[in-house]
């Protein structure tokens, strides 16, 4: 159920009417828009008696959402969602292109900083590395583990780059929620919903990356998983699915940005480099992004991808990220959308 609220409604009406849910039993999420403020109501089993809301102060009106996902739902709010991260201009969402970039790996404080330094210079305003590896095989490199979020914290304080990383269980959540200015939650936890629960009640963006055999609405599921718990700052990241291909690695499903745009209000971001899982292909499938219509791009760079402990095969060099931004800077104006470029440049290059 979602409570519209009119639009000259004052704050303390939107206060009154939260409280009247609440103490129903059910769950208020307060969602203000451009216009006007609406109110998803969850938790509840049947249909609430929407004759006692509509009689409130200031309700306009109490509409049943009919999908499964209601938080993530176009139809609870229309406005796209922007995330913004305060004392700096970086956003995800909305008419500015967020470009993430960074090694799939933290390797060593060297390899972050000379990579970290690489991608600032080019103008990215995030920056990405695993600490936290999930990995196939348990023999693989696992992860530098908290000393990775301690480079990663420095790198932030260096470039202002902001920091993206993955928490793959309940322990490293905790860790990361505190290090971290988003929280990745990776392919294979889409449908860990304990994981997703937890992530709820952090107050940090949360990025989900989309499952590998994963459908649209099971991907919205697991955002509502997030929101249900009162987090609404979530990111949803297309990272290829598989499929009989043999030509990449897995294959990324650009025809689910124009979808998920109807359905939700939620950012979407793509991933071209575990969407393809070859070099040669991410530059083309991040420019086929962008002009699709995503929100951004998540990239792996690496300045010795030979060397590199994870993902190395996918990882395109510091110089193809600097002309990934050229290209991506001149495709953005033709779907209406621009690339800000970090004000560290200049820092970065000092
Ligand atoms: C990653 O971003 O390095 C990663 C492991 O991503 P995914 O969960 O999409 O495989
Ligand atoms: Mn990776």
């Amino acid at each position: 159920m979602l409570v519209v609220m009119k639009t000259q409604a004052t704050p303390l009406e939107i206060q009154a009417v939260c409280e009247y849910i609440e103490q129903l039993g059910f769950r208020a999420h307060p969602l203000p828009g451009a216009e006007r403020t609406a109110i998803g109501i969850t938790g509840n089993k049947g249909e609430v008696e929407r004759g006692n809301i509509e009689a409130l102060s200031g309700v306009a009106e109490v509409i049943h959402v009919t999908k499964p996902y209601k938080l993530a739902s176009r139809d609870v709010k229309e406005e796209d969602t922007i995330i913004r991260f305060p004392g700096t201009d970086a956003t995800i969402g909305g008419r500015n292109l967020a470009v993430i970039a960074g090694p799939c790996s933290i390797e060593s404080r060297e390899q972050a900083f000379s990579i970290a330094e690489k991608v600032a210079a080019s103008g990215a305003q995030f920056f990405r590395g695993g600490a936290y590896k999930p990995r196939t095989s348990p023999y693989a490199f696992q992860g530098l583990g908290i000393e990775a979020l301690r480079i990663m914290a420095d790198i932030r304080s260096r470039f202002g780059l902001r920091i993206i990383t993955e928490a793959i269980d309940s322990e490293s959540l905790g860790l990361v929620a505190e290090w971290a200015d988003v929280v990745q939650i990776g392919a294979r936890n889409m449908q860990n919903f304990s994981l997703l629960k937890k992530a709820g009640k952090l107050r940090k963006p949360v990025l989900i990356k989309r499952g590998l055999s994963a459908t649209l609405e099971e991907f919205l599921m697991a955002a509502e998983y997030v929101m249900s718990e009162g987090n609404y700052e979530v990111i949803l990241c297309e990272r290829g699915v598989r499929t009989f291909t043999d030509h990449t690695r897995n294959t990324l499903d650009l025809s689910i940005i124009p979808a998920v745009q109807r359905l939700s209000h939620l950012p979407i971001l793509v991933d071209p480099s575990h969407g393809t899982g070859r070099r040669d292909s991410v530059l083309p499938m991040a420019r086929a992004g962008v002009a699709a219509g995503a929100d951004g791009i998540i990239v792996e760079v690496h300045d010795h991808p030979e060397k590199a402990l994870s993902d190395g095969t996918q990882s395109i060099y510091p110089e193809q990220f600097a002309t990934m931004m050229n290209e991506l800077e001149q495709i953005a104006p033709v779907v209406g959308r621009s690339l800000p470029r970090s004000i560290q440049v200049e820092t970065a290059r000092a």
